[in-house]
């Protein structure tokens, strides 16, 4: 029999994030493609006045046989194209006064794969990931090549009005000691929370004074692709803080683009690290956004298409499943202040939130159950192992049409009004 290593067998057996990718790969471009009501993963919507600049960036290039040849024909340093390392730093620069350099920003192979170098780089048993709140990105749960890479803790919660609620930093219970980094998604994938300014100040105030940088995710934050429906300000920079962008949300996830923006040093071996997993990255995105970053289009495209285009679907799902939903269960839906997600909480849901995912997998609405997203709870502490909110809920996404939201919810609700007899 095959010999697998420890941190192979962590990596390779059924995680999580390989469930979630390969229910959404098989619903997007299997053989059954479009039967299957998709509110799973996290894919941008389809949004035509994006998708129309893209397809013009696309003509563009392909006007410029130079560039076809450059951008097919060789592979980027590690960091990424200088060209578009200066988009960024100057963009940044201009947008929000950071004083960073081309040196303070590194290119990997999406959001996702920075993750797995960053908290390599930073994190492990002896010095874990420390999330403020969970539910925290289901894509990081399972990148620790050892166990015990994430020290996670529980938030406040705030119940409001009937069928709302929201999660707080829950800073006398936040155990920073010791930590390799601190690290929050804003907004939050699941819950679609965004940190306040003033957790963020607070959270940056308590990693410096830990010795450890914090890590944002700005997968969906700003200025791109800005999706956050509140008021809040893009998070500051400085050389104790790691920001993580991606193009994915803007709308161009198969190009594999992410972008880290750090101190040199970390810059630095963010890029060293890309050369060892894949000696360079995939420069398409990088030559499709770059002019699009110094004309400034990318960041009026944000604020002009991409948000009202999430704020207004995250209006109607929310008015929909109001409407499915009636008062036949008990309820409750997570503030949605940014990201592509409703964040379902069913107190008296009587069966775990998997099992459920497993009833509508039948009846083709997939969506994600919520207990993926609650990891690096201390173990053996049956405070936490008991806490039942982790079994009462699941994530939604409503980036697919009105349609295909509206059914799912329809059918969602039958369900559980069945369950809650
Ligand atoms: N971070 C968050 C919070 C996400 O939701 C995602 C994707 O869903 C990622 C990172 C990684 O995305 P990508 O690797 O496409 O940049």
């Amino acid at each position: 029999p095959l010999r697998i290593s420890e941190a192979g067998n962590r990596l390779s057996t059924a995680t999580g994030i390989y469930e979630l990718m390969d229910d959404l790969g098989h619903a997007m471009t299997g053989p059954g493609a479009g039967k299957m009501r998709m509110l799973g993963g996290g894919a941008p919507a389809a949004i035509p006045a994006a998708q129309e600049v893209w397809r013009r960036r696309l003509a563009e290039l392909l006007a410029d046989p130079d560039q076809v040849d450059q951008v097919l024909g060789v592979y980027d340093a590690p960091a990424g194209s200088p060209a578009f390392r200066k988009s960024v730093a100057d963009c940044f620069r201009r947008e929000l006064g950071w004083d960073i350099t081309e040196q303070n920003v590194a290119v990997t192979a999406g959001g996702q794969a920075a993750f797995f170098q960053l908290f390599t780089l930073l994190g492990d048993a002896t010095q874990p990931i420390a999330l403020p709140i969970s539910p925290e990105y289901i894509g990081y749960a399972d990148q620790g090549t050892q166990p015990g890479l994430f020290r996670s803790h529980r938030p406040k919660i705030e119940e409001i009005g009937p069928h709302d609620f929201k999660y707080h930093v829950d800073f006398e219970n936040l155990d920073l000691s010791g930590a390799g980094a601190v690290c929050v998604s804003r907004p939050t994938n699941p819950s679609g929370n965004v940190l306040s300014d003033h957790e963020l100040a607070r959270l940056t105030q308590l990693a410096k004074a830990e010795g450890c940088p914090l890590i944002v995710d700005n997968a969906y934050g700003q200025p791109f692709p800005g999706a956050i429906f509140t008021q809040a300000s893009p998070p500051p920079w400085d050389h104790d803080t790691i920001l993580v962008y991606s193009l994915s949300k803007l709308g161009l996830p198969g190009t594999r683009t992410g972008v880290v923006i750090a101190s040199e040093e970390i810059a630095r071996r963010v890029a060293a690290m890309t050369a060892v997993v894949g000696l360079a990255n995939n420069n398409t995105g990088q030559a499709i956004v770059g002019p699009l970053l110094d004309s400034g289009e990318a960041l009026t495209l944000s604020r002009d298409v991409i948000k009202p285009f999430y704020q207004e679907r995250a209006k109607l799902a929310r008015e929909i499943l109001a409407e499915a939903f009636g008062d036949a269960f008990p309820y409750r839906v997570h503030l949605t202040e940014g990201a592509f997600f409703l964040w379902l909480w069913l107190p008296e849901l009587p069966i775990g939130s998997r099992e459920l995912y497993e009833r509508l997998k039948r009846r083709d609405v997939l969506v994600v159950p919520g207990d993926y997203f609650f990891y690096g709870l201390p173990e053996g502490d049956s405070s936490s192992n008991e806490w039942p909110h982790r079994r009462q809920c699941l994530r939604l996404t409503f980036s697919q049409s009105e349609q295909t939201v509206r059914e799912a919810l329809e059918i969602m609700a039958e369900e559980l009004r069945a369950l809650h007899g």
